[in-house]
């Protein structure tokens, strides 16, 4: 089975939030993800998220993966946005926060 560049990140991005690598910081769409390699809350990648009515807008994020990957057929985008492992599980956890809080409200 071929696994499209999105859906192998979707699938790691899963793993960095389930396993608690995902670090909100402050309430602006920065986060730090921890390097899988690293402990929990250790050295990590910094990422900033955007998000629109659930859509995401923009993205950033420090990894390599990220840093080299230029316009092309193999690289990875949500909603038209270039994405690494690391934004897409910081979108989702963006995503829960803010629609837990709407709906809390
Ligand atoms: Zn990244």
């Amino acid at each position: 089975m071929v696994i499209s560049p999105l859906e192998l990140r979707w699938r790691r991005a899963k793993r960095l939030v389930a396993g608690g690598y995902v670090h909100p910081q402050g309430d602006d769409g920065a986060f730090v993800v921890s390097s899988q390699a690293g402990a929990k809350g250790g050295p990590g990648y910094r990422v900033g998220v955007a998000m629109e009515n659930g859509r995401l807008v923009r993205a950033s994020c420090t990894c390599p993966d990220f840093s080299k990957q230029m316009a092309g057929p193999g690289v990875p985008l949500l909603h038209g946005v270039r994405v690494c492992k690391h934004i897409l599980a910081a979108a989702s956890v963006e995503l829960l926060i803010d629609e837990f809080f709407t709906g809390a409200r």
